[in-house]
């Protein structure tokens, strides 16, 4: 088995394009077959720079790698590494040149010289009379001396796949099953353009056969131009790979995902702090399932499971929540030091100019603290984090009151609590304050609400927030300290 993923750099990777990009590695892995990676840019007009590399780097952060294709050397550029190069399609011209001489040999194809007017008002013409846009083989009979007198006289040219009428195309796809089609309904397809570099049609035919490949799987968009390629591979006399097209990605409300409803580039989701394995793992289940409720898979357990029996036939819902479920669940599972490297940055950023005000012992508590309470890593630069680098902290003092209380058994409360915390000298982490402050309530017959909502909210000023040791263990004994000082002051 050998199956490639082709993008063009156009932009940024896209969801979508992650997943086709996923799936065909777990298809090559799983069956110890192999994976490559082929530029297809001979549409100049969309070419984006630098995008061919940024999607190298996208999906070498998801651990996505390939045997062969186009790769980044040391120095960041694109390399080819492989036995069947060059991998990038502008490369390869002449080698399509060589493979279209041999159809326009075979009668297989044909020069067409019709205007871009002649064309417009053909497609006006069929549009007025509902019929589908299709080229009317105006061409297909002009003898090889009218052909060589008019490139000789310098006129612009296309060539075009020739289209025999009334024959039956047939393929299976191996997620959607036997598709079979008039060829009556099929274009003569425009293979080589008029700047002489091919079209995408011919170029992914040519290649896929020189590159050996065995197994197309890509998105959904291209079912329809397949029966094309298939025409392509029978006029060559070519063995035809396998086809398998994927469903399409849909927003909640079942429209086709988009731009325009959020975020669609995987560098955003990276970005964001969504991490790699979790987006990999999420976008896995975007039209494939392991048959039973599991979710949680890392890239070795989707290779040891995947398959194309398993892969849906219908739109599969990029539903955001889940992804950050998802992504909450690998950041609870990273080891603390690696939660601190991956979400300092974010933090720093947020914290701007002032970022040295505190030492890197702190802020690192403070990642730590948060940790149940990040989907993202960004959402640690959230506003509601004020309190941990902003002492003078605007509560209401009603705030402090637990709603079983009063004001007076509270202020009592606070009292003792700032007594007790500067007497403190046991070992400062989070499990020795709790043991230690749980036994003194308890030993007090204080109720803990009564006493751990005003430390709570004596700290950090807001309703929700780490438990009051976590908030303790950041802010230290002397800052809890002024801050139980300033609640008692503020109920007085
Ligand atoms: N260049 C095409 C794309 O970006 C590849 C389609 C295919 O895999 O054949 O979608």
């Amino acid at each position: 088995m050998r199956v490639r993923f082709a993008p063009s750099p156009t932009g940024y990777l896209h969801i979508g394009s992650l997943r086709t990009a996923l799936y065909n590695y777990l298809l090559a892995r799983h069956n110890q077959g192999t994976f490559f990676l082929r530029l297809e840019d001979t549409d100049q007009t969309r070419y984006v720079p630098e995008a061919d590399k940024k999607l190298i780097q996208t999906l070498k952060a998801c651990h996505l790698d390939w045997d062969d294709g186009i790769d980044l050397n040391e120095a960041g550029e694109i390399v080819d590494k492989g036995d069947f190069g060059p991998y990038t399609q502008s490369q390869r011209k002449e080698i399509y040149q060589k493979y279209i001489q041999e159809l326009l040999a075979s009668g297989k194809a044909y020069y067409c010289f019709c205007s871009a007017e002649r064309l417009k008002e053909l497609r006006t013409m069929q549009q007025n009379h509902n019929l589908p846009p299709k080229y009317d083989k105006h061409c297909v009979n002009l003898s090889p001396e009218e052909v060589q007198a008019k490139i000789a006289a310098g006129e612009k040219y296309v060539i075009r796949l020739k289209v025999e009428g009334n024959q039956t195309i047939e393929f299976t796809d191996l997620i959607r099953g036997p598709i079979s089609i008039n060829s009556n309904d099929i274009d003569d397809q425009v293979l080589i353009k008029s700047d002489g570099l091919p079209t995408y049609h011919f170029a992914n035919v040519v290649d896929d056969h020189l590159m050996g490949t065995t197994h197309v799987l890509r998105a959904e968009e291209w079912i329809s131009p397949t029966p094309k390629h298939v025409l392509l591979y029978e006029y060559f006399g070519w063995e035809k790979p396998q086809f398998a097209h994927l469903t399409l990605l849909l927003n909640p409300d079942k429209s086709k995902l988009s731009k325009r409803q959020g975020d669609v580039a995987v560098e955003d989701y990276l970005a964001k702090g969504y991490l790699p394995e979790a987006l990999v793992n999420f976008v896995a289940l975007l039209g494939w399932n392991p048959g039973d409720d599991r979710e949680i898979f890392t890239l070795d357990e989707l290779v040891k499971e995947f398959s194309l029996e398993k892969c849906g036939k219908s739109g599969a819902v990029f539903d955001l929540k889940k992804l950050d479920w998802m992504n909450g669940i690998y950041i609870r599972q990273l080891s603390e030091q690696a939660l601190v490297d991956k979400a300092k940055p974010y933090l720093l950023e947020y914290l701007g100019d002032k970022k040295n005000q505190w030492s890197d012992d702190y802020l690192n508590k403070v990642i730590l603290v948060q940790r149940d309470r990040l989907n993202k890593l960004s959402d640690i630069a959230s506003d509601d984090l004020s309190y941990f680098f902003n002492d003078d902290l605007n509560y209401n003092p009603e705030l402090l009151v637990w709603k079983k209380s009063d004001k007076e058994k509270t202020t009592e409360h606070l009292k003792s609590l700032q007594s007790e915390l500067t007497a403190y000298a046991g070992e400062w982490s989070i499990q020795a304050l709790n043991d230690h402050f749980i036994a003194w309530i308890k030993e007090h017959g204080w109720n803990n609400g009564d006493v751990l909502w005003p430390l709570r909210v004596a700290l950090c000023g807001q309703e929700k927030s780490p438990s009051p040791f976590e908030l303790l263990w950041v802010l230290g004994k002397e800052k809890a300290v002024t801050r139980l000082n300033v609640a008692v002051g503020k109920l007085s």
